[in-house]
């Protein structure tokens, strides 16, 4: 008897596949990474053939640990990088331009021209919920239409597709250039800052204005339906694709925050808080997004709060990669612990510029407070603490525009391993921090929206009663050593701004 979900967590740095069972248990996960490509200073680029590649070998991995087949399988979800960006034939499949990254900052010169008008960077803001940013797809489309010869004409003329990662996935899983099926839903879609928030459609002036044709984007379903099925031979061949969220709504739905209020915080490359604001578009003062959480089936949309940060967990790769001053990530910890605080140290990872609440594409990385003092495990420190202070500053914006404290965070991803993190971070809000059994809510997230379209799950309560906390930080910092510390990340953060002309 069939008896279990799977998910595609297509990330930044790897590629996954997960099998879930009935209680929302992992039963087998396979991963891959894959390159990350810097041809210059602030472009990151993904080779979507090599993702594609992946994608196939971790979806047969994850059946081979498992010991299952593909019928044991009722549906597959699919989760996303959000906002990487791929333009590719329609006829083909073959990619015109490798994916140009989230972080890829290219786009700079496009969106200041943008934001030279009246409103400035809030030109789309009520439309899409969001403001003109370096990070958002739209930009990035129009730099491959405009930079490689021939493509605007090409996507006019229906011959080239845009998609962010899941519509890449999906169309070849359902067939690629024999039928695939081209379509995207409101998360990953709300994040392209080409769809209007309220409508759920693509937004003919913005598409216009940028210069994107209309016939290169997806169809927009929803979250959770039956989309079509893989046509591929071989692994998961006939079985339904039934759920498509962007990761960090994944994350949001995997945490199980369902109801207006609730909030989590996912840990990878970057972090993401995201705030369930229930059917209410919230626009945000404070430098926050308002994007789609879900949409499941036929029900109403359900709009969240984000606070995106750029570099978090990528900061503690770059000590491992760029500098050697750690082996492994998980490394970081017992070098941390080897001191009592940061020694004065701030490191603040502007490296794609700042992102909320700041919105400063200007601002580059900078570590202050240096002293012949400071040693490696001060670094280490610093590096960790720079990702509970951008942390505090998102919860901070987002208790100014909701007008209610947050009174606990729910945790998950990459780096809520590090006890040490966890810990600072309870002790920087001031609140505590919780972590759930399963902390791979984003391909849980996805698995749940692909298992409620097929019946596999009633409905979102069985993933509330799923839920279940594993660990729980207390805060312990004295409010006052909290506060200075926060007043000197602050001044660190000042440090950065004005960097590129
Ligand atoms: P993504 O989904 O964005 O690819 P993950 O959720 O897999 O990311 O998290 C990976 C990130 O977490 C990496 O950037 C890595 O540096 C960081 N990381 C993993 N383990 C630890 C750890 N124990 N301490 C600190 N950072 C960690």
């Amino acid at each position: 008897m069939a008896s279990y979900v799977a998910a595609i967590d297509q990330g930044t740095t790897s590629t996954r596949c997960m099998i879930f069972d009935h209680s929302g248990r992992v039963v087998s996960v396979d991963q891959v990474e894959h390159r990350q490509i810097f041809p210059k200073a602030g472009w990151v680029e993904h080779d979507p053939v090599e993702i594609w590649t992946n994608t196939r070998q971790v979806c047969a991995g994850a059946l081979a640990k498992a010991d299952l087949v593909s019928s044991d399988v009722v549906a597959v979800g699919i989760t996303n990088q959000r906002e990487t960006t791929v333009v590719w034939e329609k006829a083909t499949g073959k990619p015109v331009y490798n994916a140009i990254v989230w972080q890829d900052t290219r786009t700079d010169e496009i969106v200041n021209a943008l934001a030279a008008g009246e409103d400035g960077q809030n030109r789309y803001q009520r439309k899409t919920g969001l403001p003109l940013a370096t990070y958002f797809s739209g930009p990035k489309v129009k730099w491959i239409l405009d930079n490689v010869e021939g493509t605007r004409e090409r996507a006019e003329r229906g011959e080239l597709l845009f998609g962010n990662m899941d519509t890449w996935v999906l169309w070849n899983c359902t067939g690629g250039p024999d039928g695939g099926l081209h379509v995207t839903d409101p998360t990953n879609a709300s994040r392209t800052m080409l769809m209007d928030l309220e409508r759920l459609e693509w937004d003919a002036d913005i598409c216009a204005e940028l210069g994107v044709p209309m016939a290169m984007l997806p169809e927009i379903r929803s979250s959770s339906e039956v989309y079509g099925k893989f046509r591929e031979r071989g692994v998961f061949a006939g079985i339904p694709i039934a759920g498509i969220l962007g990761d960090q709504q994944a994350a949001t739905f995997g945490q199980a925050c369902l109801s207006p209020g609730e909030a989590k915080n996912t840990y990878g490359t970057g972090n993401f808080v995201l705030l369930n604001t229930g059917t209410e578009r919230v626009i945000s003062e404070n430098g926050l997004l308002t994007t789609v959480g879900y949409k499941i089936g036929g029900n109403d949309t359900v709009y969240c709060l984000e606070g995106s940060i750029a570099v978090t967990g990528s900061l503690v790769q770059w000590l491992r990669d760029n500098l050697g001053l750690i082996a492994s990530a998980p490394e970081i910890e017992q070098v941390a612990s080897t001191v009592e605080d940061n020694g004065g140290a701030y490191f603040v990872p502007a490296f794609s510029g700042l992102f909320a609440p700041h919105w400063r594409s200007d601002a580059r990385g900078a570590i202050v407070g240096l002293t012949r003092y400071v040693n490696r495990g001060h670094l280490a420190r610093a590096v960790l603490e720079a990702t509970a202070f951008q942390t505090r500053e998102v919860i901070e914006a987002m208790n100014a525009d909701s007008g209610v404290p947050l009174k606990s965070l729910k945790v998950d991803g990459g780096m809520v391993g590090n006890e040490l993190l966890m810990q600072f971070q309870a002790d920087i809000l001031g609140v505590p921090v919780i972590r759930p059994v399963v902390a791979e809510t984003t391909a849980l997230g996805a698995a749940y929206a692909a298992g409620l379209a097929v019946g596999f799950w009633a409905s979102e309560e069985d993933i509330r009663s799923n839920w279940a906390k594993d660990k729980q930080w207390d805060p312990k910092m004295p409010t006052e050593l909290r506060e200075k510390q926060y007043a000197q990340w602050q001044k660190a953060v000042s440090k950065t701004l004005n960097w590129v002309d």
